[in-house]
């Protein structure tokens, strides 16, 4: 694998390499898209392989054409060993590093107290948000070196609480003390760890948790996206740990 030296200037993202795990919809697609322009090659995944192809047309007509880029779509379902096994294979046959990884699968659940909330939601719901940022994480640090970066979407219930989802909520605290572990550990060898806290964005999230929250009040994925690519172009040897984006009406 290439070896990068430590750059002072704002990275250029032509050609680099970017995972983007549920980029099919939403607020990761949304990011996909940014680093589509910005000329990256792209590795996105989520389950629903028609979203995903649909995904990976769009960003093909995204990325400059002149660059001769990737964009490969794998299904991967984040909380299986299997499936990530699956995925980083097709990574290494690459033979690039990954430059840039951005954790992003995740999912909500109906409003139910603790004494309402069924026990196979609450595993879904740990399984996918803390699990599988576990299991991707630790397969994509195998093919991580000096001046990457690693995104975390987490969500304002990383640190706030909001009552009626104590799984979201105890799923977002616990990839927060991952995320926040795996920023000391990977300092020292010149990763940077973004952990990313967004409030309330207009996407399909909504429709479990909460289906006639009023969405004109929210963020766009796009605002999101903008965001996590400005922090992607800070110079390597700075960073921002936390971005913490809310809509400027505050509360929905
Ligand atoms: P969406 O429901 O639009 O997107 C969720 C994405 O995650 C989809 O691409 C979905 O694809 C994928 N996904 C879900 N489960 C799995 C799985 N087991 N394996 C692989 N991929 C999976 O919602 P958002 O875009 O809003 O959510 C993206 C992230 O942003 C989540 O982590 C969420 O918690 C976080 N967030 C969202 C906020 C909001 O208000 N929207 C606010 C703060 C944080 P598929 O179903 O095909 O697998």
């Amino acid at each position: 694998m290439p070896k990068r030296k430590p750059t002072l200037r704002a990275p250029n993202l032509q050609g680099r390499l970017a995972l983007i795990t549920g980029a099919n919809r939403g607020i990761g697609l949304a990011i996909a898209r940014e680093l589509a322009r910005s000329g990256c090659n792209l590795v996105i995944t989520g389950r629903d392989q028609r979203a995903l192809a649909k995904a990976r047309a769009e960003l093909n007509k995204l990325q400059p054409s002149k660059l001769n880029l990737h964009v490969l779509a794998q299904p991967c379902d984040v909380r299986s060993p299997e499936s990530v096994d699956d995925l980083f294979a097709l990574v290494r046959g690459l033979r690039m590093p990954l430059d840039i990884l951005i954790n992003n699968a995740g999912i909500g659940h109906p409003h139910r107290t603790v004494s309402e909330l069924p026990y196979p939601t609450w595993m879904q719901v740990i399984d996918t948000n803390l699990n599988g940022l576990f299991l991707i994480t630790q397969a994509a640090l195998a093919v991580m070196q000096r001046g990457s970066t690693i995104v975390n979407n987490l969500s304002i219930a990383a640190e706030r609480v909001f009552p009626g989802s104590a799984a979201y909520n105890a799923s977002k605290h616990g990839a927060l003390g991952l995320t926040n572990t795996l920023r000391e550990e990977l300092r020292p060898k010149g990763i940077r760890v973004i952990a990313l806290l967004p409030g309330a964005t207009d996407t399909a999230i909504w429709n479990t948790l909460w289906p006639q929250a009023p969405r004109r009040k929210m963020m766009s994925a796009e605002t999101v996206a903008r965001t996590v690519l400005n922090a992607l172009l800070l110079s390597e040897n700075t960073t921002t740990e936390k971005i913490v984006l809310l809509p400027s009406s505050g509360t929905l």
